[in-house]
């Protein structure tokens, strides 16, 4: 099944999905995909890939400043053909509006399309370092929900352009939903209404930010629930097991880290017990999320193989 929504239908196994991140620029993609060789063992139905915006580089010559954007990952769609390639699962690029005009999203659309590839994740992206607010490109996309139409738009034919008998793509679309809020929303009722737009603008699932309390993710789906968005909610995970990392996720993704999780790794003796600490405590957060009945879930590696491949092993060998 290459879509993912026909496997959230139609398959009873639980939904396994990784997320990588491309390489820096001159890197070797093969660092990233060794990185999840050790993970393919617990057989990930899809790999999702992110998209990187440009940030903005300044060159001074002769007392003159200019600026260039320069893209510190890109990548992202020769990594996914190379995925499909080496590991014959499918991958899932994400797409972003960022740095795209909606000329340029409708050439990226068909570059995926003649490539066979039958999923995309939009969204919106984040504003580039040292950007305070998102700038969309001049005529491009100013919210995720944009995109999403312009991708349901394809796949019933209907280009920027008129065309003649154009052929329509077929393309599974994904968004991004945030139990704990979008960080430049007021609250997480409005963040629903947006989020449900992306839903009736053709999404067929969504997959979370990650969060470290059980509650957070059940109430979000309840309240996403209650507003009428009926898809499935893929819980996204990223295994907290270092004290750096109680410092860095909250600030990054703007996100609650729960006062157990913080005292274990806090009173860890050495790094490897806060380690082992994290991961037992990402392991009874995903079996909490497997009793309630999620559809599938889906872990951040960030180029961080350790993390995954332990709380997989934890994970996998509780179900047996
Ligand atoms: P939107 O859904 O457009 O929402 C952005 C903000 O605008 C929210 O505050 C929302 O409430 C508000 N909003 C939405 N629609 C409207 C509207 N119609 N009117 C007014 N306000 C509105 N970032 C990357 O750069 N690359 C990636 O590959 C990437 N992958 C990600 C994967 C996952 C699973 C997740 C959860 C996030 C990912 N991100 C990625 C981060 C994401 O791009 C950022 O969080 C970004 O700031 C918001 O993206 P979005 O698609 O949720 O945006």
């Amino acid at each position: 099944m290459t879509k993912v929504i026909d496997w959230l239908k139609h398959n009873r196994k639980l939904m396994f999905s990784l997320e990588i991140t491309p390489p820096d620029r001159g890197k070797n993609m093969d660092d990233i995909l060794s990185g999840i060789d050790p993970l393919m063992r617990f057989e990930p139905q899809f790999i999702n890939v992110t998209y990187h915006q440009p940030h903005m580089v300044y060159d001074e010559k002769d007392g003159v400043i200019t600026r260039r954007p320069r893209r510190k990952k890109p990548g992202t769609v020769g990594i996914c053909s190379a995925i499909k390639n080496r590991f014959r699962v499918e991958p899932v690029p994400h797409l972003i509006c960022g740095s795209f005009s909606r000329y340029e999203t409708e050439d990226t659309l068909i570059d995926l399309h003649f490539l066979g590839i039958k999923n995309i994740l939009a969204l919106r992206g984040d504003p580039p370092p040292g950007q305070a607010r998102f700038i969309p490109e001049k005529d491009g996309h100013l919210y995720a929900c944009q995109l999403v139409e312009q991708i349901a738009q394809l796949n019933r034919g209907k280009y920027i352009d008129e065309l003649e008998d154009p052929f329509p793509t077929s393309f599974c679309i994904g968004v991004a939903g945030y139990p704990e809020k979008h960080f430049e929303s007021p609250n997480l009722d409005k963040d629903l209404l947006y989020l449900k737009k992306k839903v009736d603008a053709g999404a067929e699932y969504i997959i979370t930010q990650m969060f470290y309390d059980f509650r957070i993710y059940k109430e979000f789906v309840e309240k996403a629930r209650a507003v009428g968005i009926q898809v499935p909610i893929i819980p996204g995970l990223k295994p907290l097991v270092s004290r750096k990392q109680i410092q860095s996720i909250p600030s990054s993704f703007h996100v609650n880290i729960p006062a157990e999780l913080v005292g274990l790794i806090e009173e860890a003796r050495t790094r490897e017990q806060a380690f082992a600490g994290g991961v037992r405590f990402m392991a009874r957060l995903v079996e909490k999320l497997l009793e309630f009945g999620v559809p599938g879930i889906h872990v951040f590696t960030m180029g961080q193989g350790r993390a995954p491949q332990a709380l997989l092993e934890a994970v996998f060998a509780a179900k047996g």
